[in-house]
This record gives C-alpha cells, sequence and structure tokens, in this order.
C-alpha cells in the first residue's frame, strides 16, 4: 500500500508506516505551512509526515485489509440524494425533516437530531472544526438532551451521533456499523472506539455563510425546537450573539449575576459599545464619512442631537461585526442613527421591512420610512438578514 501512495526511493524503499488523521479538512487556497511549523518550533521542511490527497486516499483505502476501512454509518442504499453539490435549499429542507432516519428501538425524535445539528451549527460560528470525537459529543450533548430533549425521553447521545448520517448533512467515522446494521452501537463501544462525527464538508461549508447560518438556526428554532427555552437554548450553545444586532450581550445577561460597574457616562452614550467594537478593527472613517452624509440626523426619526455643543449621532451595523453575524464594516451595511434608535435597532426591537419601513419587531407598528440619502446606497441583504434576526427574536421571546 505504501509504495501505492508514495512510490520507491533509489533503493527500491517505501515509508514503513502509515498512519490514518481520520478526516483532512482542506483549505480553499493553499496556506503556507513554514510560518506555522515555526510557530510551534518544528523545523522546516519536514519530511516525517507527508499528507495526502482525499482522492489518494480512497484509491489506498482499497488496499486495505476490510475490516479497517473506514466505515460511513450510512448505508450505500438508504444515503438520500447523493448530489455532488448540496443547495442552501437542500439545507434547509434536510433540517426540516431531522428525525425522519432513526433507529425503530431508540424511541428517538427530530428533537435530539435538531439539537445535535445546533450544537455543531455552534461549533462552525465558533471557527472549531466540523468533526468531533465521540467523547467531546458526549460531554457536551447530554446537558443538552437533559435540559432541552423530550421531556421523561431516555435518548442519549448516542442516538444522534449515530442516526444523523440519514438526513445527509452528518458522517460518522471509526465505527463499523450504524443504521446500516439497523442498531445502535453500545455506548461502551462508541467508548472503546472514539469515532469522530460531524458535519459534512458540503453542509459545513454552506454554514460558514453567516446568512446561510442564521437561516438554519431559524430553521431549526421553528420547527423541532419550538417548544423549548430557546433563548436559553442559543445561549447554553454558545449562541447567544443571536438574540442582538451587534452579537454583543445585554448588560445584564453578560454580568452572570455578578454586579456590573456602571459605564462611563463622561465618554459619551455609546462608551460600551464604542470600546468593545473597537477589538473587531471598526473602521472609524467609513462610520464618520456615513454620519456627516446624513448630518448627523437619526434616520429613523430625523433627531439631531446635540452633545458638548456638536452634533452627535451613532453609526449603527445593520449585519453585526461580531461572531455570529460576522458583518463587513463597509458604508453599505450602515446606518446614521440617534442613540435611542440604535439601541433598539441592536435590540433586535426594531427593523426595515421590505418597502423600507420601520417597524416594531413585536407588534409590527410602523415608525415611518427610514430616511434615505442619495449618496449612501444601503444593501438590501443586510437588512433582509436583520430581520431574520428579528423573526428568531420573535420567536425565542414568546
Ligand atoms: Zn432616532
Amino acid at each position: 500500500m505504501a509504495q501505492e501512495v508514495w512510490g520507491v526511493d533509489g533503493d527500491n524503499a517505501t515509508w514503513e508506516h502509515i498512519m490514518a488523521l481520520g478526516d483532512v479538512e482542506e483549505f480553499p487556497a493553499p496556506v503556507p505551512a513554514a510560518p506555522i511549523l515555526h510557530r510551534l518550533n518544528v523545523p522546516a521542511p519536514l519530511r516525517s509526515l507527508t499528507l495526502r490527497t482525499a482522492e489518494d486516499y480512497r484509491r489506498a483505502t482499497r488496499l486495505l485489509p476490510a475490516r479497517h476501512r473506514p466505515v460511513h454509518a450510512e448505508s450505500e442504499t438508504t444515503r438520500p440524494l447523493p448530489s455532488p453539490r448540496l443547495t442552501t435549499k437542500d439545507l434547509l429542507d434536510r433540517i426540516s425533516s431531522l428525525g425522519a432516519h432513526r433507529f425503530p428501538e431508540d424511541g428517538s425524535s427530530g428533537r435530539d437530531q435538531s439539537l445535535a445539528m445546533l450544537w455543531a451549527v455552534s461549533r462552525i460560528a465558533a471557527g472549531k472544526p466540523r468533526l468531533a470525537p465521540w467523547a467531546s459529543f458526549h460531554a457536551e450533548l447530554r446537558p443538552l438532551l437533559a435540559a432541552f430533549g423530550l421531556p421523561d425521553s431516555k435518548v442519549g447521545p448516542e442516538s444522534p451521533f449515530c442516526a444523523l448520517p440519514g438526513s445527509g448533512l452528518w458522517e460518522v467515522h471509526g465505527i463499523e456499523s450504524g443504521s446500516s446494521s439497523g442498531s445502535l452501537p453500545e455506548t461502551g463501544t462508541l467508548d472503546t472506539v472514539q469515532p469522530v462525527a460531524g458535519l459534512t464538508h458540503a453542509s459545513a461549508e454552506l454554514l460558514q455563510d453567516p446568512p446561510t447560518r442564521l437561516e438554519v438556526v431559524v430553521k431549526l428554532c421553528s420547527t423541532h425546537l419550538d417548544d423549548v427555552d430557546q433563548r436559553a437554548l442559543l445561549s447554553q450553545v454558545g449562541l447567544a450573539g443571536y438574540a442582538t444586532a451587534d452579537g454583543l450581550l445585554d448588560e445584564d445577561e453578560n454580568s452572570g449575576g455578578q454586579e456590573v460597574a456602571p459605564p462611563e457616562r463622561a465618554n459619551g452614550p455609546a462608551a460600551r459599545r464604542e470600546r468593545t467594537s473597537s477589538s473587531l478593527v471598526r473602521n472609524a472613517a467609513i462610520a464618520n464619512a456615513v454620519k456627516e452624509l446624513h448630518g448627523h440626523t437619526c434616520q429613523v426619526c430625523e433627531t439631531r442631537l446635540r452633545y458638548k455643543r456638536r452634533p452627535y449621532s451613532e453609526a449603527a451595523h445593520i449585519r453585526g461585526l461580531g461572531s455570529p453575524h460576522d458583518g463587513p464594516d463597509e458604508q453599505p451595511n450602515l446606518l446614521c442613527l440617534c442613540p435611542n434608535h440604535h439601541v433598539l435597532f441592536d435590540g433586535l426591537e426594531i427593523y426595515v421591512d421590505v418597502d423600507g419601513i420601520v417597524r416594531q419587531t413585536h407588534g409590527g407598528d410602523s415608525l415611518g420610512h427610514l430616511r434615505r440619502h442619495a449618496d449612501h446606497w444601503i444593501d438590501e441583504e443586510y437588512l433582509h438578514y436583520h430581520r431574520t434576526l428579528c423573526e428568531l427574536n420573535r420567536l425565542t421571546k414568546r
């Protein structure tokens, strides 16, 4: 097998050891290894390890004895739609039908699989690898199932771990058989074997896009998780950022019950926000240009504040700069607002509808048209993202 993969050198010798890493993430563009090796104090060039392409790997695995071959939990015959390209619509459709593939004996439901899926989405939002070992999946999913699973459910993490490949969005590596054998592996077996599982490469790629990610979270919350305390759930899986447009938590939610120093009013009304967002390398010039363009007049209420004998307004990002929104710092993603409307906009209490009318998230009352300036083009995509967030906020505040 080594000869097949690496060939032979002048002495007709080849590598003696082959190490399987499980899964290899491929970067969209080449990443120079030298700076990384330097940081890790590994002398370059690295001669003891050679990564082969996935294609090489597939070709080579045929040369392994059958029992060592990595087997996907899904069976070849039941795998849905082996389409090469997964679209956002496919992704959302498959999210809707989670729970359709399950093990007959364990009574699992769309709820358990959705919780696992939400956990997987949060990994992507946090920049973690899509695949995780059974031990971490077990440790992190168990409390989620206990708190948000169906009442009196006996379903453990092993059920979504092994049944999710049926959704076509999930893969398991390292166990001999999953749903193809028709029965759920024992937890003990999983503990011994430590298989890894997670989103497929295609679904993880789609979820890298923040608007798609948000659509998926809304879909999960509105279909299978509509009966749970979604705000608490999002917070527990590390997606609390969806509670605000800028991804920053309200102070009362941020404090975790501890005393918080009052914001420094002397630094201006938006001291906390300015301080936090500076870490995101906000471009003050872009924000100032928008504020100047509007003459510091709020685009919602036309207020033009004076503060310390100067006009005062705030530039609000429509799709927030922070995680999980990862919006861009550019003029089409900004609004010029008074501090009141900035707070309401970031807190998802108001949004701009498709006709350009500012509305209250709860109740839908109109606050009038968003005032526009001919030289300040606002990207409808960002307003759509903010509206979707407000929709999620409406769901989670029920
Ligand atoms: Zn205003």
